[in-house]
């Protein structure tokens, strides 16, 4: 075809491609972390401004918080990531900024896992809108732009660190907050921050970044942008996961894997095992992380090189998942856990195509959870 009739029919056809935020800047690099300081000093707006690091409290007396540059009248709060980030936690984390300072905060650290950096997301959002956090949950509902906000993961493979949407459990459900003011405007990868994460956590949070390359890989949104960030990510996590890497390497390369997959969704979705996972995280408070894993194990009829490379993945690092964690829950309740599960529609989309009805029901769905 001549290249004038090629532009004549894109210009018929015109279709309408997403326009993604990207984080702006990064540092990247082992003990880079010393570098927040003289990051953080242009963003100052006066001393009466401060900045709001949120912390993992895994670090109250740790190095990490001996090296916080806080000065002036900067506020650090340590915040639990027991629990996964509701959103009257962060309406009650505005507040108290709103009635402490009568500034404005020059920003917002979030320094900790996928927990601590969605809060972190969340309340740079919220301080500049108004009402509940649960009012934002879905697409593009925020209207006013957020405060600045940096994000320091210490745990790799979330993709928080990169994506436009924050997760919140909210009164009703669990649902992110996905919009152009999400995405941070700064972030630090110091992969010796990631020194110390237990092994079985480090174990299910970097699975969720082996999942998001599966589900994005074989999902029906798949195109080109995120096809090539899956790939890498899937090579690293394999390095990591697979191979016998010395621990500088492995911090090193999952950080990365995390970095990769987060952009690999971006332009595509997850999938099934996270569709289910909400599912148990709304019912049974099960973790992210954990929840995928205990929910992907299962699902060899839909990914099957993907669930054999995990269950290689789970020998080799010696992990056992947890077992009879739905026992105790009534058929009600199992119900309820299928309904969260199928009303995530664009995941099953992504899975099994627009007609994923035809392919997956209430009963399918129910099998796997009794597994659990
Ligand atoms: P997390 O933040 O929940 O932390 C898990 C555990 O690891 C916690 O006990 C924490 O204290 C501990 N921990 C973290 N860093 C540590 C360190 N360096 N040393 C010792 N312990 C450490 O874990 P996560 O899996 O990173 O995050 C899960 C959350 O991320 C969920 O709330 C999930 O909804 C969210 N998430 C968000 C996105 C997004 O794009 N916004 C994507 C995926 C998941
Ligand atoms: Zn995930």
């Amino acid at each position: 075809m001549g290249l004038k009739k090629e532009i004549e029919i894109n210009k018929r056809v015109k279709p309408v491609y997403r326009n993604f935020p990207m984080v702006p800047r990064v540092v990247f690099g082992a003990g880079s972390f010393h570098q927040l300081g003289d990051i953080l000093l242009p963003f100052r707006k006066n001393a009466d401004a401060p900045i709001i690091f949120l912390v993992d409290d895994v670090f109250e007396g740790s190095e990490i918080k001996r090296q916080l540059p806080a000065i002036f009248n900067d506020l650090i709060l340590f915040i639990s990531a027991d629990e996964e980030p509701k959103t009257q936690q962060v309406d009650a984390i505005v507040e108290r900024i709103r009635q402490e300072f009568n500034e404005v905060p020059s920003g917002i650290v979030g320094i900790g896992g996928g927990t601590l950096l969605d809060l972190a997301k969340a309340v740079s959002i919220m301080y500049t809108n108004k009402g509940s956090a649960a009012k934002y949950q879905g697409w593009d509902l925020v209207q006013k732009p957020s405060l600045y906000h940096v994000g320091i993961p210490t745990i790799s493979g979330t993709g928080a660190e990169v994506s436009r949407t924050t997760v919140l459990m909210g009164p009703e459900m669990k649902l992110g907050i996905n919009s152009d003011y999400t995405t941070f405007d700064q972030v630090i990868l110091d992969p010796d921050l990631t020194i110390g994460v237990p092994k079985d956590q480090w174990f299910y949070t970097g699975m969720d970044c082996f999942i998001h390359c599966i589900e994005s890989l074989n999902g029906t949104y798949l195109n080109t942008f995120s096809q090539s960030y899956g790939e890498k990510a899937l090579e690293l996590c394999k390095e990591v996961f697979l191979d016998s890497l010395d621990p500088v390497s492995s911090r090193e390369k999952l950080m990365m894997a995390s970095w990769h997959g987060g952009m690999s969704i971006a332009y595509s979705q997850v999938g099934i095992a996270h569709a289910m996972s909400y599912g148990l995280s709304f019912l049974l408070g099960i973790r992210h992380g954990l929840g995928n894993c205990v929910v992907f194990q299962y699902l060899q009829d839909y990914y099957p090189e993907g669930v054999a490379l995990f269950r290689q993945m789970l020998k080799k690092q010696n992990i056992e998942l947890p077992v009879n964690l739905c026992a105790s829950l009534t058929e009600d309740e199992f119900d309820q856990m299928c309904e969260i599960s199928l009303r995530m529609e664009p995941l099953w989309e992504n899975a099994l195509g627009s007609r994923w009805r035809q392919r997956i029901d209430k009963n399918a769905l129910k099998e796997i959870y009794k597994k659990i």
